[in-house]
C-alpha cells in the first residue's frame, strides 16, 4: 500500500434505492410522491433569474417562508440540500461526545453511515418483536439520540407523548426526530420544541411536497441549535441552497390547498391498498407514512421482489437481519397500486 493510500478515509457508503429510468415502469421503491408538485412550482420555474450571482447564503427567503408557515421565528429554522444534508450537518454539529449516540437497529440506514463517516461512537437499540421502539432503552447516558417518526422502513408512528418521554429523559443530549414522513397522518412533535431547547425536528420536501428532485430539507429547534448548525454550515459550504431551490421551495409552501389535497389522496390510496393486501395474505404494521412494510404468509419477500422487477415493478427489499422477509412498498397512484395488486394476485395464485 502506498503511503497516501493509508490516509484515505475508508467508508462503506449508504446505498440508495435503484433509480431506473424506464418507460412504463412502476416505481415504488424510494418513497417518492406519484403526483407532480404544485403547479405554482411549475409556473415559477421559468421566472428564476440572477443565476449569475451567488444565492443568499442565509437562505433568508425560504427560511422566512418556512418560519411563517410553522408559526416560528426565522432563528428557529435551518435549511439544507434535502434532509440528508440537514441530518449530516446535525450529526457533525451535535454528536461530538465520547459516549455513543443511540438509534434503533431497524431504521433509516444512513444513520450508521454518518456515524462511521464522522467517527461518532454509536449503539443501535433493537426494536421489539412488533418493530416498535422501546423508549426505556433511550434513558441511559448517551452522546445524542436520533430516530425517525414515523420510523423507516417500518412506517410505525409513535404518539407525541412517547417522543416527549424520550426527550424528557435526555436533558443532556440533543435529540433529533426525523419527521420525513410525518405529513402522511402522524402527529408532529414540533410543538415540543417550545419546551425543549435540545430537540431538533427534521423535515423534507421530498415526500409530501413531491420535490425529491429539487433537494430541500429543513429542521426546526431552539435558536441555539439553529445557530450552531449555521456556524457549522458556514464553515463547510456557504452556498448549499441554489437559487432555483429557494424560489421553487417557497412556491410549494405557498400552495397549501394543493399540498393537503394530494396528501389526502395518498392516504386514501394507502388505506384501500392495505385492505387489498391483507386479502392476499400480507401483513404489515399500521402505516402513517407513504409506504407500507409488508410480509407474506407463504411467499418469500426476496422472491416477490425479484419477480416484480422482471415486470418493471420496483419495490424495496433489504437483505438485512430481521427484515429480510419484508418489502417496503411506496404508495403510488391508484392505477399503479392496482397493477401491483394484479401482479401479486397472480403470483400468490400461481
Ligand atoms: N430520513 C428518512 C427517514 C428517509 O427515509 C429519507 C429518504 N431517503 C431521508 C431522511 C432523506 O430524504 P431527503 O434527503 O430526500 O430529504
Amino acid at each position: 500500500m502506498k503511503e497516501w493510500q493509508k490516509n484515505i478515509r475508508k467508508v462503506t457508503p449508504y446505498v440508495p434505492g435503484e433509480q431506473p429510468k424506464k418507460e412504463n415502469m412502476i416505481k415504488l421503491n424510494t418513497n417518492e410522491n406519484p403526483y407532480p408538485p404544485s403547479p405554482r412550482v411549475e409556473e415559477m420555474r421559468g421566472q428564476i433569474d440572477n443565476l449569475r450571482l451567488y444565492p443568499d447564503p442565509t437562505v433568508g427567503k425560504l427560511v422566512g417562508t418556512l418560519a411563517e408557515y410553522h408559526g416560528l421565528k426565522p432563528e428557529q429554522v435551518f435549511v439544507g440540500v434535502g434532509s440528508d444534508d440537514v441530518l449530516a450537518m446535525a450529526f457533525m454539529t451535535f454528536f461530538n461526545s465520547d459516549k455513543p449516540i443511540l438509534f434503533p437497529d431497524i431504521t433509516y440506514s444512513f444513520y450508521d453511515v454518518w456515524a462511521e463517516l464522522y467517527r461518532i461512537p454509536y449503539e443501535q437499540l433493537p426494536l421489539d418483536d412488533s418493530f416498535r421502539i422501546v423508549k426505556e432503552d433511550y434513558y441511559k447516558a448517551n452522546g445524542g439520540v436520533i430516530f425517525p417518526n414515523p420510523n423507516a422502513p417500518t412506517a410505525i408512528c409513535e404518539p407525541v407523548s412517547f417522543v416527549e418521554d424520550i426527550v424528557k429523559h435526555n436533558p443532556d443530549s440533543v435529540v433529533i426526530v426525523d419527521e420525513a414522513y410525518i405529513d402522511f397522518g402522524g402527529e408532529s412533535c414540533l410543538p415540543l420544541t417550545k419546551q425543549y431547547d435540545n430537540l431538533l425536528v427534521v423535515r423534507t420536501f421530498s415526500k409530501s411536497r413531491s420535490l425529491a428532485g429539487l433537494r430541500i430539507g429543513y429542521c426546526m429547534g431552539s435558536p441555539e441549535l439553529i445557530q450552531a448548525l449555521n456556524d457549522v454550515k458556514q464553515s463547510f459550504n456557504s452556498y448549499t441552497m441554489n437559487q432555483a431551490a429557494i424560489e421553487l421551495g417557497c412556491a410549494s409552501v405557498g400552495d397549501e390547498p394543493y399540498f393537503r389535497e394530494h396528501i389526502e389522496k395518498i392516504i386514501k390510496t394507502r388505506e384501500w391498498f392495505c385492505g387489498e393486501m391483507q386479502k392476499l395474505g400480507f401483513s404489515f404494521p399500521e402505516s402513517k407514512a407513504n409506504f407500507i412494510f409488508a410480509t407474506h404468509e407463504t411467499l418469500k419477500a426476496k422472491y416477490i421482489f425479484e419477480e416484480a422487477k422482471k415486470r418493471d415493478i420496483y419495490v424495496r427489499y433489504f437483505d438485512k437481519p430481521r427484515i429480510d422477509n419484508y418489502l417496503r412498498i411506496t404508495i403510488g397512484t391508484d392505477e399503479e397500486m392496482k397493477k401491483l395488486l394484479q401482479f401479486l394476485k397472480e403470483l400468490v395464485n400461481s
